[in-house]
């Protein structure tokens, strides 16, 4: 038997279509080869990302109907609560419009300069909201999880080592919280360990620092504990996300991933000052502590999402279709990120592409491949979003790997739309020439990835 297909059946359809190679041609050049330039509707496969793109079931799109759009107190703010009170055992649950903003909220009220907050690895958002505070953004990720080609089931976890020496040498006072990323974005989307996750726990807490989660993919984290750590297998997902969240303090989270909603997150605290505190600087910047920056149907809306996201039928298919695309590409020879994590296929672009001089952009150039050869958006995770510049010579400084991510979108896609990919690589490394170099033509000074511009070069 072969495992189970989609766990959904289709009620509503939305058309995507396929244009014309030549008018891919054309689009891409409009764009100056940047991804991020192109009109969505111009894409027939969009793996841009899963942050807020999942599709919302029939009974979340019903809850958007009995959504109260009163100012204070509007009931599906204590729906919102109440599920997010059962699910993660925190005090105080307080509304945002999505996790960065959570983020900002929190560093802003509890971090000083020079003070550091380690994790596996800092989501982007999540190291830029604790630079803007004067404070470092530490990664104590365990080796395991910076080698691609390496399986092994956790390579979310923290190193105990690491961080213990870290605590040692800055010393507790200016670790005014610990964090951890599940699953660890940054890192391919891996997960941590119960074990990990209760270690950890226990040595802040030894210090009295507090223990945060960056919660985004909770229950996607929740299932891998599931199915690789012995002792659980016999334990509800719901039971699992549980115990995860009672070792912590408190949480940031964007819904935008598992709350299953297009908007949406929240901060939960036990600490009673300090989300007195942070609820003050809510209203300043975000909204009335029961609506936080979004309408109260988006609230019912990520109340069911978070209700729904624990299903086991559904983590399972989730989980499943990314290892199976994965699976399909390895099967081609394409080195990709090894195992697949809970959110996409992540392939080593500067491992795949020989003929293209790394300072070229080779997962760039394959993302352009992709758009220009299947009408399929990717992003690079690699040499243009991640180089630095030497100070003094100017030079470019490339980052450890070159990747390219094919996030999947919650929901959306079947099976057969993997298939569609899968053919459109195996189009490309019949056709390596397909892939171009590139050169910048122009480039904004920060986060250059999302507007900079590009002409092909002759390999
Ligand atoms: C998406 C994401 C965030 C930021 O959330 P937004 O809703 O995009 O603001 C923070 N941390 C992680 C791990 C994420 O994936």
């Amino acid at each position: 038997m072969i495992s189970p297909a989609e766990p959904y059946r289709i009620k509503v359809v939305e058309p995507i279509r396929l244009l014309p190679r030549h008018q891919r041609i054309e689009k891409i050049q409009r764009a100056h080869f940047n991804l991020f330039l192109i009109p969505a509707e111009d894409v027939y496969i969009d793996l841009l990302t899963d942050s807020g793109t999942s599709a919302m079931s029939d009974n979340q799109w019903a809850g958007l109907m009995v959504g109260d759009e009163s100012y204070a107190g509007c009931r599906n703010f204590f729906h919102f609560e109440k599920t997010i009170k059962e699910l993660t055992g925190f005090a105080h649950i307080i509304p945002v419009h999505q996790g960065r903003v959570a983020e900002n909220i929190l560093f802003s009220t509890i971090l000083s300069i020079g003070d550091s907050v380690p994790s596996n690895n800092h989501f982007d958002t999540t190291r830029a909201n604790i630079e803007n505070q004067g404070a470092s953004a530490v990664d104590l990720v365990v080796e395991e999880g910076r080698h691609p080609e390496l399986e092994f089931p956790f390579k979310g976890n923290i190193d105990i080592q690491k961080l213990e020496s870290f605590i040692a040498k800055v010393g507790p006072n200016k670790i005014p919280l610990g964090m951890i990323t599940l699953t660890n974005n940054t890192g391919g989307g891996q997960p941590a360990s119960m074990a990990n996750i209760r270690q950890v726990s226990q040595i802040l807490h030894h210090h009295k620092i507090p223990f945060f989660f960056d919660a985004a993919r909770f229950a996607e984290n929740a299932y891998f504990i599931k199915k690789r750590e012995k002792s659980y297998s016999n334990k509800s997902i719901r039971e699992i996300a549980q115990e995860m969240f009672s070792y912590a303090d408190g949480c940031t989270m964007s819904a935008k991933k598992d709350g299953l909603a297009n908007i949406g997150g929240f901060i939960a605290v036990n600490d009673d000052s300090l989300a007195v505190r942070l609820a003050n600087l809510l209203i300043l910047i975000e909204g009335y502590p029961t609506y936080g920056g979004l309408a109260g149907r988006d609230l019912e809306a990520v109340a069911r999402g978070l209700e729904e996201v624990t299903n086991e039928d559904y983590l399972e298919f989730r989980v499943n279709q990314i290892a199976y695309l994965g699976k399909r590409l390895s099967e081609m020879g394409i080195p990709i990120v090894k195992p697949t994590g809970g959110h996409a296929v992540f392939v080593d672009a500067g491992k795949f592409i020989k003929h293209i001089s790394p300072h070229n952009y080779p997962g760039w150039a394959l993302a352009v491949a992709l758009y220009r050869e299947g009408g399929i958006r990717a992003i690079e995770i690699g040499n243009v979003m991640f180089s630095k510049h030497h100070p003094e010579t100017e030079e470019e400084i490339l980052p450890e790997m070159d990747l390219v991510r094919l996030a999947i979108p919650r929901r959306v896609y079947t099976n057969s739309h993997m298939d569609y990919v899968v053919s459109v690589f195996d189009h490309i490394i019949m056709n390596p020439s397909c892939i171009k170099g590139l050169q910048i033509t122009y480039q904004p000074p920060i986060l250059r990835h999302f507007t900079c511009r590009f002409k092909e070069i002759n390999p």
